[in-house]
């Protein structure tokens, strides 16, 4: 059960000191408090865990400081959709809002090679009315002898430029805690000039006390990927992990599954299973189709499967688009295969908007029908 407190509540006063009393006095059940610091207000929930079945809404409502009350299963209590649950779907970052009604594209490196790449592509970036990319220092590799990033010597190159072309938000992969200090410290050598969105890789969807750390921290968003050879729920239970720490402003990407029946793809693509988390869940969805198509094979319409994947994740509402770009893909030195080239962005984003626009169409025509 979740009680969820005005806004402003004042932890001194003696309405909250009366509450905590009263929970503190109830049998078999605990209590986890979440305060969220926003610009314009602190917002506090108490999470009752245990035996709460016997407690009446009713009589929890109208406990002091209490506004509202949900009654959560007991699967991704924080991060889960529960019946009669108002709370957001949203989180904002750097200006940029990640919600369930909203949906940024993150075009960019798989990996950072050199600076020159970096800045062509973020100029590209900027020049095409984008603030958000990807661009991967940390590199989880099949072979121990492959590219394994530039790791944190090429942050402070990374940070500066996205700055010089407006980019407000990277998301980049890490695999240690360790990067989470070496970021934090490179954006502070270079004066914050972008933000980061960290993502925990699809072979570290389960690495939990790596999402630990990273959840007790609320500093910078977090994209989980989904693991790619285990179930949904334990996917959406990893990112639970994350909130359970404390932090709360995840993404939650699909980005196809091993499936070993001679694909003619990467992995097979799940984008079917936008709706679905966004159904469990509070969490926008990304999709990322670069990891899950892998090639540049074209259909005998002439759209590249790329595009025609990531117009049937968009198509079903998917918020974020997490894609691969290279401006010389013979050069690239991880998934050049996959990268589109940079004279397709402005190709790629009209087809998103395509999709984005026949989406909102779709919504529109359910909710007429629905009347
Ligand atoms: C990536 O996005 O660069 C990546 C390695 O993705 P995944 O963890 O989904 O394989
Ligand atoms: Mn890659």
């Amino acid at each position: 059960m979740i009680l969820i407190l005005s806004s402003n509540t004042n932890q001194k006063s003696a309405e909250y000191q009366q509450l905590i009393e009263y929970l503190t006095g109830l049998v078999g059940v605990q209590m986890r408090v979440h305060v969220e610091r926003g610009t314009e207000q602190i917002l506090t929930e108490i999470y009752l865990i245990g035996n709460t079945k016997p407690l009446d809404i009713k009589e929890m409502q109208n406990l002091p400081c209490v506004e509202r009350v949900v009654r959560v299963s007991e699967e991704f209590r924080i991060l889960g959709q529960h019946k009669d649950d108002s709370r957001p779907t949203y989180f904002d970052y750097k200006g940029v809002r990640f919600g369930q009604d909203t949906l940024n594209v993150f075009a960019g490196l798989c990996a950072v090679d050199n600076a020159e790449h970096v800045e062509i592509m973020l100029k590209a970036l900027r020049d095409n009315g984008q603030v958000c990319t990807r661009m991967g220092a940390y590199k989880p590799r099949t072979s121990p002898y492959a590219f394994q990033g530039h790791g944190k010597n090429c942050l402070p190159f990374v940070f500066d430029l996205a700055g010089k072309y407006g980019i407000k938000v990277i998301a980049m992969e890490i695999t240690h805690e360790s990067h989470l200090n070496e970021i934090r410290a490179a954006l502070q050598q270079t004066g914050n000039p972008t933000g980061v969105m960290l993502q925990i890789g699809t072979r570290n969807t389960q690495n939990f006390e790596l999402l630990k750390i990273v959840g007790r921290q609320q500093e910078f968003p977090v994209l989980l990927k989904r693991g790619f050879g285990i179930t949904l729920d334990e996917s959406l239970n990893a990112a639970e992990y994350l909130a359970s720490e404390g932090n709360r402003n995840v993404v939650f990407g699909l980005r196809g599954m091993k499936t070993n029946m001679g694909d003619p793809h990467r992995n097979l693509v799940d984008f079917a299973h936008v709706p679905v988390v966004k159904r469990l869940t509070r969490m926008p969805v990304c999709i990322d189709p670069s990891h899950s198509v892998g090639t540049r094979s074209a259909a005998p319409d002439g759209i590249l499967d790329l595009m025609h994947i990531t117009a049937q994740g968009v198509m079903a509402g998917a918020n974020m688009v997490l894609v691969d770009f290279h401006p010389v893909p013979l050069k690239a030195l991880v998934d050049g295969p996959q990268a589109l080239l940079l004279k397709e962005l402005p190709h790629f984003l009209e087809d998103v908007q395509i999709a984005r626009d026949a989406y909102l169409k779709r919504v529109a025509l359910a909710q007429r029908f629905a009347q």
